[in-house]
């Protein structure tokens, strides 16, 4: 494993050289070749050929979901059951805490990649702890108001390091968790949200103490946060936090509540970090539901391979992609078919208490499957570069534009299509790739010319991204992706690169509003978030050959440098593959 390439740097959250992700390399390799013997063989070569990718196969021959949305307004208000020990509704803030990070650890085990938490599930806790309190000391309210956010610092500080500190081998790393916050006036707790949004704010500012008690920047939990016009005005302290906490972590993300209800029936929901947004559900009586649900997997199209391959018109290149969809629809079937009859018992906390479901041990989750329940994934990458082969011309042009909006058109009316034959939640998913922009070129690259440049890189453009090197500014790249966030509004995700903007928060507000205008989802990068351990020098590190050197004191011990920037969504502290590493350091700043 020492010597691959591939398997050392598949993901770079995973640090092989520990025996724990070792092991799980190992046994994903195992299942990864059990995959390949299952799939159907023009799937398989296709996979192998790269001209498709299927991702995560190290789990698709067994009944894993993929990322989900966590009930946890259910498991917590009502019962949920763990190891066969019921678990009755919380009365303490501090009890909801714990079980919320009980309830994210086990179903890391049950589920790859991310599993998303409503972070207003546990306001109602902080009042009850608040009552309680008044119960206790009715006569002071002041020292009921200083009990209780003692409780409340103490208990999101644990949230953090149980979120860090627990490792799941079955996972790898840590436990992938997304913490979404929002101020929606419609909450009935709103106050105690707003404390508790505003302390997670200020524990994230403050950073994570490493070894060396330097504090720095942790890629978990991710924060992910509605950008709501009440931030403006009334809860404009808790935005001026989210400002300052993004131009130190690179974290919250912004969702619009604008574009959300624009583009999803008037709705405004979270995604399920890295895979997608649902699509829209209604349960018998006619109501949405965006939560209790999750996404069976992901397959991307190599669109520069489709260009290579198609000779001269357009009509080949269609031709190509559609042959390809159909592969990625195979694959999809395939997964779905692994999927169905799996008994609700095999994961009884997701299927029986609460997290997906609450069903009898018995029941399949065949229903889950279907109907839009549950989302299965088409991705695409390397817009960008299909359009220099077929047009010399790459996305930021205007006047081909047109064109790349064309091609993610086609994938979306390719998804539609599919529902109408078997209606499993077919959506386009802007694929965040980290290995497969590296890989998908390395091998076009075995077996074609280097047309229009396409070559000179080591890496593809994720999705219909404007790609890192063109010189643009924040506001016109946030303005040209919003197109294409309309058309693939099941996922996608607009990047701007950021100078250091700390002497210029209000730069970062403004830009921030003029995102929740264009964009469903963006995120800011800023490169501040390496330390050096030795002289507490805060920046960024440089890096030449995989070695990494403090620019200040000159240490090279990788021990004690914390390298951390964001590859593809969620920040890492890996160095990634080589094509994503020349990516990064050819990225322009956008501001
Ligand atoms: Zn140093």
């Amino acid at each position: 494993m020492d010597n691959d390439e591939w398997m050392k740097r598949s993901n770079s959250n995973k640090n092989t050289t520990l025996i724990w992700t070792s092991r799980c390399v190992a046994t994903e390799e195992y299942v990864k070749q059990l995959t390949l013997e299952s799939l159907p063989e023009d799937v398989r070569q296709a996979h192998e050929d790269w001209s498709i990718y299927v991702h995560d196969m190290w789990w698709w021959v067994m009944p894993f979901i993929n990322c989900m949305n966590i009930n946890l307004y259910d498991m917590l208000d009502n019962w949920t059951v763990m190891n066969w020990i019921k678990i009755e509704s919380p009365k303490w803030f501090l009890t909801a805490c714990n079980l919320t990070i009980q309830i994210i650890f086990w179903i890391t085990s049950m589920c790859y990649w991310w599993k998303t938490i409503p972070i207003d599930a546990l306001s109602k806790y902080l009042k009850l702890s608040e009552d309680k309190l008044r119960e206790k000391i009715w006569d002071n309210e002041e020292l009921v108001q200083k009990l209780l956010y003692d409780e409340l610092r103490a208990w999101v500080q644990t949230m953090f390091y149980q979120t860090l500190t627990l490792i799941s081998s079955q996972d790898w790393q840590w436990v992938f968790s997304t913490w979404y916050m929002a101020l929606l006036d419609s909450d009935p707790y709103i106050k105690y949200t707003k404390m508790i949004i505003d302390e997670i704010l200020r524990q994230k500012i403050k950073g994570m103490p490493n070894a060396y008690w330097i504090p720095h920047s942790t890629a978990m939990p991710k924060l992910v946060m509605l950008l709501s016009p009440n931030l403006k005005d009334k809860y404009h302290d808790t935005m001026d936090l989210a400002i300052e906490c993004i131009s130190k972590r690179s974290m919250p993300d912004w969702v619009s509540e604008k574009k959300m209800r624009e583009y999803h029936h008037w709705n405004v929901f979270w995604p399920m970090w890295c895979r997608s947004f649902l699509s829209d559900w209604k349960d018998e009586n006619g109501n949405r539901k965006y939560w209790w649900r999750f996404n069976k997997g992901v397959v991307s199209i190599n669109l520069v391979r489709c260009a290579l391959e198609a000779k001269e018109t357009w009509q080949d290149f269609y031709d190509i992609l559609r042959s390809k969809a159909e592969l990625c629809y195979k694959a999809h079937m395939f997964r779905i078919n692994v999927l169905k009859w799996t008994k609700a018992e095999r994961a009884a906390l997701l299927f029986m208490y609460g997290a997906i479901s609450r069903k009898w041990a018995d029941d399949t989750i065949d229903d889950l499957l279907e109907g839009w329940y549950s989302t299965t994934s088409l991705g695409y990458v390397g817009i960008h570069e299909a359009l220099l082969v077929l047009l010399g011309k790459g996305i930021e042009t205007d006047e081909w534009h047109a064109e790349a909006l064309k091609i993610v058109k086609t994938l979306r009316w390719y998804c539609e299509e599919r529902n109408e034959r078997h209606n499993y939640g077919f959506s386009l998913y802007a694929t965040p790739a980290e290995t497969t922009v590296y890989h998908f070129n390395t091998k076009d690259r075995e077996r074609y010319e280097n047309v229009n440049g396409i070559f000179d890189h080591k890496y593809y453009t994720n999705s219909f991204h404007i790609n890192v090197r063109t010189p643009i500014d924040a506001i016109s790249k946030l303005e040209k992706e919003a197109e294409f966030q309309k058309i693939s509004s099941w996922w996608c995700i607009s990047f701007v690169e950021c100078w250091d903007l700390s002497k210029n928060l209000k730069a970062l507000e403004d830009l921030s509003w003029y995102m929740y205008e264009t964009s469903q989802y963006a995120e800011f990068n800023f490169r501040n978030m390496d330390v050096c351990s030795t002289c507490w020098f805060v920046w960024e590190l440089l890096i030449k050959n995989e070695k990494r050197c403090c620019p200040q004191c000159w240490e090279t011990d990788l021990r004690k440098l914390v390298w951390t920037k964001r590859i593809c969504g969620y920040l890492t502290t890996n160095l990634p593959n080589k094509g994503k590493m020349e990516e990064l350091n050819e990225r322009v700043y956008h501001i």
